[in-house]
């Protein structure tokens, strides 16, 4: 139940491209060029070996195989790290998922140079850029911001550390004015990335609630945007992760998901999952010989925790449409 009284039996892409994109959520490494105070360690050390490129490229091939060919759908690869730019091999492996026809998108902190970000350019759909404002330089994020836009769709995260909540907002604004066609998020930071935020002020969370002045963005260019749930009497709603989530919709368990058909997960040693819940456990490793999923699974988490896993499809079985 939600908090309207209405109970959804399905949720479904509201765009229809999306439903036949599998978007692989691939962290390359763990090797960070920044070591952010409110980052875990784990997810910034370079304790994890950089992917081996021709594993990856291998991977590629699988994907083109399962998903393109046999099942005419879009590959849309998402970089993340650590840091996915610092990957030794990193245009080696954008260029060959843009030979493949594959969708890119980096999450990055935009350090590397602008020649780089010249250089990587053709290669990407999308960029996911962050702000971390204990070691950014302004006018060097600024400058990737310009050599990517109108081109490449951007979101820009600023994390908001309470401490300089007032400098990061003023830039935040200065990256408004900068980019009116990108999407920006200003972060609260939660501790070591879990569930409890940090301490802020009331009038620190209005601000971060109150978000910037926004532009719609660029839906049909990105691989994900909102989900239209069912309920069981045919009403239909248009509804955005953060809501299904803020409004509790995402108690899921037993209900049939597409996580594994319309996503994967790959975490930093190389192992591969339908999704970042990890429901149905590692399907395999890059490098090694595996199935890929060709049917959904039954939901056996309590709760669909994260943005992306929400937009996966998914239905009660009785209701379940398979794309
Ligand atoms: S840039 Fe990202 S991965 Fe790197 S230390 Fe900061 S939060 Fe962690
Ligand atoms: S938690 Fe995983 S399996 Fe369950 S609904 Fe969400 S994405 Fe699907």
């Amino acid at each position: 139940m939600d908090d309207n009284g209405a109970t959804y039996v399905s949720f479904e892409h509201t765009n229809a491209v999306h439903a036949r994109t599998v978007l692989v959520d691939w962290m390359l490494g763990n090797a960070c060029s920044y070591a952010c105070s409110y980052c875990p360690k784990s997810l910034h050390d370079g304790t994890v070996r950089w992917q081996n490129p021709d594993d990856v490229v291998d991977f590629y091939d699988r994907l083109q195989i399962h998903y393109v060919t046999h099942r005419d759908r879009r590959v849309w690869l998402q970089f993340t790290g650590g840091e996915p730019t610092m990957h030794p091999q990193i245009v080696r492996i954008l260029e060959e998922a843009s030979a493949r026809g594959f969708s890119v998108s980096l999450i990055s902190n935009a350090s590397r140079t602008h020649r780089f970000w010249t250089k990587i350019k053709p290669h990407l759909n999308a960029v996911i850029l962050t702000y971390h404002s204990e070691f950014v330089d302004f006018d060097h994020f600024k400058g990737v911001g310009e050599i990517l836009v109108p081109d490449v769709p951007m979101h820009i995260n600023i994390t908001m550390k309470p401490a300089e909540f007032g400098k990061i907002h003023a830039d935040a604004l200065e990256l408004r004015q900068a980019f009116p066609d990108a999407t920006i998020s200003l972060k609260p930071l939660r501790v070591d990335f879990a569930t409890e935020l940090y301490e802020y002020s009331d009038a620190q969370m209005a601000i971060m609630d109150a978000g910037l002045p926004g532009c719609s963005g660029h839906p049909d260019r990105l691989p994900r945007a909102t989900m239209t749930g069912r309920t069981a009497d045919g009403n239909r709603n248009r509804l955005r992760a953060n809501e299904i989530i803020l409004r509790n919709l995402n108690r899921l368990m037993g209900y049939r998901c597409n996580a594994g058909l319309e996503s994967l997960r790959i975490n930093a040693s190389g192992q591969v999952f339908r999704a970042t819940c990890g429901v149905g456990g590692s399907i395999g490793t890059l490098g090694e010989t595996f199935e890929l999923p060709y049917a959904p699974i039954s939901c056996t988490a309590h709760k669909c925790g994260c943005t992306a896993d929400i937009l996966i499809t998914k239905s009660r079985a009785e209701q379940f449409v398979r794309r």
